[in-house]
């Protein structure tokens, strides 16, 4: 019998049988990893019908669509798309819906290569771009033009945390006929529904916490309806597609994600509560702390918070910032987050803002908290800290 829960089961219970249709993992557990390009049909009354459920290895495998279908049940959407990376998911969900002459509203806060991707291609494409602080809330509504048609929120923001009111901001979109994507990398469906907030697409970069082990790149792009089908047909057209081993990692790794997750937001607390009570900090950037001016927000709008957050050095300049994490011996030094490992950032390196500056005294540190026992983690950063001066 093909193990379902329905959409009221709990998170956990709906990740656990979620992808598993019996018509695609046979008496198996997990689905087969299917290397395919070309299907084979049983007549050219099956091949041209329209009807078969394979038709290429770039439209949809079992392995594929069984992560796709996990993917929308945990964004209560109708139906998901896969994309080779997160960026390629972020600018397929607005190739999708935005044209030459439209208008696109970023928040200031956006991750930076997104924020790459709108200077570069979009403005290429004559679609206008205008960056809006994240913070914002209704007042987005002075910024929106007639032709503007997408409104991009991430919230948290990337490297600054700031959190935006996803709610208030679909309502001015949609009263002005714009869609409105959200980023949903860092609470991940686990602790936020972007859909259920008023979003029409939710983004998830699966590099992070869907794979969490470092070991691939993915994208994930949802939505519902007509919304969905724009998506799907953009995403047909230029021939976006996944390989089947990353298909798989993705899929083993949302299997696990409840449970890792409570682990790195439990530690990321932990580590955040201790950096806040030290002489070395100006500021802890972490929307669940109650000193954080989007607890509110992170309270109203999600049921948990992840390993990734930033801090403010007290004060100096990115070499102190430099000698501080030169000095960890857990953390490691890179691009990237969401795996079993702890790393660390100059957040505010090469940090672009236009509308919004930091309001930050020294450098901002930001530090993914891995699976590691907390304490040590504590124990790392005390001795490096020892290393700032400023
Ligand atoms: C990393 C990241 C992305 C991009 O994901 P890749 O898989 O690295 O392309 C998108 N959004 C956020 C918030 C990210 O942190």
């Amino acid at each position: 019998m093909t193990k379902t829960a329905s959409r009221d089961a709990g998170r956990a219970t709906r990740l656990v049988a979620t992808g598993r249709d019996k018509a695609i993992t046979g008496p198996f557990v997990n689905p087969p990893t299917v290397h395919a390009s070309t299907v084979l049909f049983d007549s050219v009354a099956e091949m041209y019908s329209g009807e078969a459920r394979y038709t290429y290895g770039r439209r949809g495998t079992p392995t594929i669509n069984a992560l796709g279908e996990a993917i929308a049940e945990m964004e209560n959407a109708e139906g998901t798309v896969l994309c080779p990376s997160g960026l390629s998911a972020i600018s397929t969900a607005i190739l999708a819906l935005a044209s030459a002459g439209d208008h696109v509203l970023l928040p200031d806060s956006i991750y930076h290569p997104g924020r790459h991707f709108a200077d570069t291609v979009l403005t290429r494409m004559g679609v206008e771009v205008t960056y809006y602080a994240p913070t914002i809330g209704e007042a987005l509504a002075e910024l929106m033009q007639a032709n503007t048609r997408v409104v991009y929120v991430e919230s948290p923001g990337s490297n600054t945390m700031e959190m935006q009111d996803i709610p208030a901001i679909a309502a001015v979109a949609h009263t002005r006929g714009a869609f409105v994507v959200a980023d949903n990398t860092w609470a991940t469906p686990i602790y936020s529904r972007p859909l259920d907030l008023g979003a029409d697409v939710a983004v998830l970069s699966a590099t992070k916490y869907i794979g969490g082990h470092s070991d691939l790149m993915m994208g994930t792009v949802s939505a519902r309806g007509e919304v969905l089908s724009a998506i799907r047909r953009y995403h047909g057209a230029v021939g976006l597609c996944v390989a089947p081993d990353d298909a798989f990692l993705a899929l083993r790794g949302l299997r696990t994600i409840e449970v890792r997750l409570a682990r790195h937001r439990d530690s990321a607390l932990k580590v955040a509560a201790w950096l806040e009570a030290r002489p070395e900090v100006a500021r802890v950037l972490h929307p669940g702390l109650e000193s954080d001016p989007g607890h509110a927000l992170w309270q109203r709008d999600t049921s948990g918070s992840s390993g990734l957050f930033s801090f403010v050095l007290n004060g100096g300049t990115e070499d102190d910032a430099a000698r501080v994490l030169d000095a960890l011996k857990l953390f490691g030094l890179g691009y990237s987050w969401g795996g079993f490992e702890s790393l660390a950032t100059i957040g505010s390196h090469g940090l672009t803002r236009v509308v919004s500056p930091p309001d930050a005294a020294g450098p901002i540190i930001r530090l993914h908290i891995g699976l590691e026992d907390p304490d040590d983690l504590i124990a790392d950063l005390e001795q490096a800290l020892a290393n700032w001066t400023a």
